[in-house]
């Protein structure tokens, strides 16, 4: 595809396809800096990945950055963490709607050698840059949260992770979106149109791609066919899906209050629940939890927290992840210069959501990135595929 000249408008009109968390916190920071937006979406806004995931807001697991993994991802999670406390307070004062968020400490256990050692590797991270993190014995840990099991072997305390309710932010995103008189949702794709040698969508300045895990799969009307998006970017074919089950139990007095990871476990408290997580499943984009999934899930748990037992299940799920080769967003500029794509955040695009908004709004309003933003460009070098 040939490229048109760069639109430099300052209250463009932009179609927005994917109303997830993304597309939703992109809409409204780009309608409040005056821009006019449509945001398309097929399905029920805000119930994909942005639903089903457990709201951690966790930086520190990006420190111990392993091969492969985008070198700066640490960096913009820390980033994003740093403006989740004004995002979430300006969110529930606009929305008039509580979003749940404990700013931390959150707690990672080690059950085993091999993870003890990881989180030495994490708190060295930490330490090289300045930031807090405190090793913890056993009993020091059962001090911070009494329900977790006396053969730990210890617990690294970390300030800088916690947790927000990512349902009741889509909500009150939704809310705040309906609201607003420069935004219109419409349930249906985006109507995407080859015009010659560009990309349009019904007439607007300009395309956002937020569609998560189906970032690729978007369909563009060409003399009649159904063409793949892809044509446009190359970059959205590198969107790869990571499927993961999760299930809730009924949080009792001796269950955690605090956010607690052990390895691949994590468990998140959410108002009357308790969110255990999670799978990691390349390749898997549907169908119902599996329930020895689910049970491993909860046994695993228990491990950790012995209480957790003989936990009443109040509900099961599954959602997609969507992952680039570096397990970092592609956020900014696409190959086609109307089209600009927020995708592919992978495990974290609850934590993500603020740098994402401002971001994409800078640029789509006409900044160029700066070094860190462009640094996630879809256009950037990636990983080879395995
Ligand atoms: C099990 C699990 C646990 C997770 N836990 C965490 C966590 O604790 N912390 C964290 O930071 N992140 C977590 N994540 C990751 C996070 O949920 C995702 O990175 C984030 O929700 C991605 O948001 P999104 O808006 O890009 O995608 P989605 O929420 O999937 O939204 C994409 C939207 O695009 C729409 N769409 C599809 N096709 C079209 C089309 N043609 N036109 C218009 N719209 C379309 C879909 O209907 C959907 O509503 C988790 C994910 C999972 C699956």
């Amino acid at each position: 595809m040939t490229c048109a000249a760069r639109p430099t408008l300052s209250a463009p009109r932009i179609a927005i396809a994917g109303a997830g968390i993304i597309g939703l916190s992109c809409a409204l920071e780009l309608a409040r800096r005056g821009a006019t937006i449509t945001l398309y979406d097929p399905n029920t806004p805000g119930r994909g990945a942005s639903w089903a995931a457990a709201g951690m807001i966790a930086p520190a697991f990006e420190a111990a950055s392993e091969p492969g993994v985008h070198p700066k991802l640490f960096d913009l999670c820390l980033e994003s963490a740093r403006l989740w406390p004004g995002f979430a307070a300006r969110l529930e004062a606009d929305s008039g709607k509580p979003v749940g968020y404990a700013p931390g400490p959150s707690l990672a256990v080690a059950a085993d050698p091999a993870t003890a050692r990881h989180l030495d590797g994490i708190l060295n991270t930490l330490a090289k840059r300045g930031l807090p993190g405190d090793r913890l014995d056993v009993d020091a840990a059962r001090a911070v949260e009494p329900s977790l099991s006396p053969d730990l072997l210890g617990a690294l305390r970390l300030e800088t992770d916690g947790h927000v309710n990512n349902r009741a932010v889509v909500s009150a995103f939704l809310l705040l979106c309906e609201r607003h008189p420069s935004i219109t949702l419409e349930p249906t794709p985006a109507p995407l149109h080859s015009r010659g040698s560009t990309l349009d969508s019904d007439g607007h300045d300009l395309i956002l791609v937020t569609a998560g895990w189906q970032s690729g799969a978007l369909k563009v009307t060409e003399h009649g066919q159904q063409v793949s998006l892809v044509n446009w970017d190359i970059s959205l074919d590198e969107i790869d899906t990571y499927g993961g089950q999760m299930l809730s139990v009924e949080r009792r007095a001796d269950h955690p209050a605090t956010t607690l990871r052990a390895g691949p476990i994590y468990m998140v408290p959410r108002g009357s629940e308790l969110v255990i997580g999670a799978t990691m499943e390349p390749g898997r984009t549907t169908g119902m939890p599996n329930t020895d999934d689910i049970a491993g899930l909860l046994s695993d748990a228990a491990q950790i927290v012995p209480s957790l037992a003989d936990a009443r299940i109040t509900s099961t799920w599954s959602g997609v992840r969507p992952g680039t080769p570096d397990f970092a967003p592609f956020l900014g500029r696409t190959r086609q210069p109307n089209m600009f794509v927020a995708a592919g955040h992978y495990r974290n695009g609850i934590l993500l959501t603020p740098i994402t908004a401002q971001i994409i709004a800078d640029q789509m309003l006409g900044a160029e990135p700066g070094d860190l933003a462009g640094a996630f460009a879809p256009s950037r070098a990636l990983p080879a595929q395995a």
